[in-house]
């Protein structure tokens, strides 16, 4: 169960990405993972995921798998996606060499099933030519469905402005009764005490140690192994922590290998951490490559890398 982990602090929870829709990409990231001992899957809302996800599971042979699935608010980058203004786009290739999810292809297109909503495509372009498109989900319909399909933890990026939203989506997931809501939160739009006002607002609705708050960073941006990187969800978690909330600690966003060595250097009691970008780059060498489901080695050296990652929380 999900609570064991969280009461144990050992809920390490692979983020695949809220807008990572490559069922195949997906499949493999849950296999390794899965392989690897981690327990939680962070997945888009999206049926073909976390169908992908099941099948990865049950190729693995790895039971007590648990499933996250995320949503953003409009204004959250979480759900947004990159386009190419083609009368500014001079065919440069920078926004490719850039992409880490290799969601742009040598014509320079954007393909939206990878596209995670990142924005570094958009910040290396000369041109000024990509800007950033929300992509939301039919919230209404799809979460009732992973719910009943096994999704246990519905989560919510929170960073936008958009209250009205924000309201309507956190109804809807609690209208959902899932076993847990998690409400991904970060300093972007908010002050110190505007995180912790809204996340009193929100778990109002729910019962005691129902809900994570999953205190980010800097979202999508852990994929260099440093200290400094996590240094801003050390922060953010430390804020959540001091506000003695009936709620379980998670820590994302610019989370690494580093986050649970300088969260515990910080006297951070998590109950677990979420890391996405820099635990999908470090077996993406072996989960790319075309012969990934019939090389026995390539998948085994992939499970060791991701081990030694998991073990790290
Ligand atoms: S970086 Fe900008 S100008 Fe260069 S290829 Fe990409 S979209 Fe076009
Ligand atoms: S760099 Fe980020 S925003 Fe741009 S295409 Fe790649 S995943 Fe999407």
């Amino acid at each position: 169960m999900p609570d064991s982990l969280l009461e144990q602090r050992t809920f390490f929870k692979l983020v695949c990405g809220a807008g990572n829709e490559d069922s195949e990409s997906v499949k493999r990231l849950v296999y390794v993972y899965a392989k690897a001992g981690c327990k939680v899957f962070d997945l888009s809302a999206n049926k073909e995921i976390l169908n992908s996800a099941k099948e990865a599971q049950k190729l693995s042979g790895m039971e007590d798998l648990h499933y996250c699935v995320s949503v953003g608010i409009k204004g959250d980058p979480h759900i947004n996606k990159a386009q190419i203004n083609y009368d500014k786009c001079v065919k440069c290739g920078s926004c490719l060499k850039s992409c880490q999810n290799d969601a742009i292809t040598d014509y320079i297109k954007v393909n939206e099933l990878k596209c995670i909503g990142c924005g570094i495509c958009a910040k290396n372009c000369p041109q000024n030519a990509i800007s950033m498109i929300e992509k939301d989900a039919d919230v209404k319909t799809i979460l009732p469905y992973l719910v009943d399909n096994g999704a246990e933890i519905l989560e919510l990026h929170v960073t936008g402005q958009d209250v009205n939203d924000l309201d309507y989506k956190w109804k809807i997931i609690n209208e959902c009764k899932p076993k847990f809501a998690s409400i991904c939160i970060d300093r972007e739009n908010l002050s110190n005490k505007g995180v912790i006002s809204r996340i009193k607002e929100m778990i109002s609705l729910r019962e005691p140690y129902t809900t994570i708050i999953q205190a980010d960073g800097i979202p999508m941006s852990g994929s260099d192994d440093s200290y400094k990187t996590t240094l801003q969800a050390a922060a953010m978690a430390e804020i959540i922590q001091n506000a003695n909330l009936p709620v379980y600690l998670t820590v994302s966003g610019g989370t690494n290998s580093k986050t649970a060595e300088l969260c515990k250097l910080c006297g951070i009691n998590y109950n677990g951490i979420a890391i996405g970008s820099w635990a999908r780059k470090i077996v993406k060498p072996y989960i790319s490559r075309q012969d990934f489901w019939t090389n026995k080695t390539i998948q085994q050296e992939a499970v060791k890398i991701a081990k030694d990652l998991v073990e790290k929380i």
